[in-house]
């Protein structure tokens, strides 16, 4: 037995004694870098989160701010939205306004320029003024007339509805003249004293007050036939008479005093524009112009010209 260690042996163990602690060393230096390494990503982790919880919360700030700004912009749409509705209705009611005035106005503007003598009857009691003189007269074309020779005219208004009646007329084979249309108040007065001569007091049955008055409106005819000329005193038999009976309403011409009529002699040959409204009414009723109140008849002036 050898109690005392071989130096080799010695030596060997003292080496791996080294060697033991340097390797532990070693382990115990990596551990620490392990564990250094393991702090330092875990700091940066923590930075991390925080950053980004910082940049959540930054996000839900933005949002909620942008959410605010859209509510607010709607809002505004909105109101700009209410605002042009309103103004929509304000010019709509302004147009409406606009467009009443304008009608009022020519209303007026049609009162004004109406002559309002076109529809007055003229009785035993009430004559045209002597000064009364129609605005425009137009001269009747010599075709029309019974007399080529003498000068007619008749209210420029009322001539296309006469010259209407006279050519339909005339396109039927109906035979109908003028023998007389606008008489001013000197020309009926010379006619009823030439009337008077001849004919004495009978003159009236040819001439009338009332009938000259409507004569000199300018809206007045006294009708004929080629054949009768002026003894026009038997018009009322002719086929001329009966048509103008069943059709002159259509022209706006009426029978100022049909038979039996209470105001004055009956005369078939004189007939009076009042209007296709007025006439249209007169012939269904089967009324005489003279038997409808005055205030009626006013009603139908603004329209006496429409066609
Ligand atoms: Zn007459």
């Amino acid at each position: 037995m050898n109690p005392e260690t071989s130096p080799w042996k010695k030596l060997f163990l003292a080496l791996l004694a080294v060697a033991t602690v340097d390797i532990l060393v070693y382990l115990g230096y990596q551990n620490y870098l392990l564990k250094q390494e393991n702090f330092l990503l875990e700091a940066e982790l923590v930075k991390t989160r925080q950053a980004f919880a910082s940049t959540t919360q930054d996000l839900v700030v933005n949002i909620d701010a942008l959410k605010q700004l859209l509510t607010a912009t709607n809002v505004d749409k909105i109101n700009a939205e209410q605002d042009i509705l309103k103004q929509r209705e304000l010019v709509g009611a302004m147009d409406a306004e606009v467009d009443s005035l304008s009608s009022t106005l020519g209303i007026y503007t049609k009162i004004i320029n109406t002559d309002k003598e076109l529809l007055e009857k003229y009785s035993r009691i009430y004559f045209l003024n002597e000064n009364y003189i129609p605005k425009y007269l137009t001269p009747i074309p010599s075709v029309y007339t019974y007399e080529p020779e003498k000068e007619s005219s008749i209210s420029t208004e009322v001539w296309p509805f006469l010259q209407k009646l006279l050519d339909d007329a005339k396109s039927e084979g109906i035979d109908i003249k003028i023998l007389s249309a606008y008489r001013s108040f000197g020309t009926q007065t010379k006619i009823k004293s030439s009337y008077t001569i001849t004919y004495g007091s009978g003159a009236n049955r040819f001439s009338a007050d009332q009938g000259y008055s409507e004569h000199q409106l300018g809206t007045t005819i006294d009708f004929t036939t080629s054949k009768l000329g002026t003894n026009f005193d038997t018009f009322e038999k002719t086929s001329g008479y009966t048509w103008l009976t069943e059709n002159a309403y259509k022209y706006g011409f009426i029978l100022s005093y049909p038979k039996n009529n209470i105001y004055y002699i009956s005369e078939p040959w004189h007939w009076r524009f009042v209007g296709k409204n007025l006439a249209l009414r007169l012939h269904n009723e089967n009324r005489n112009f003279y038997d409808i109140p005055q205030r009626e008849i006013n009603e139908y002036l603004l329209s006496i010209f429409d066609q």
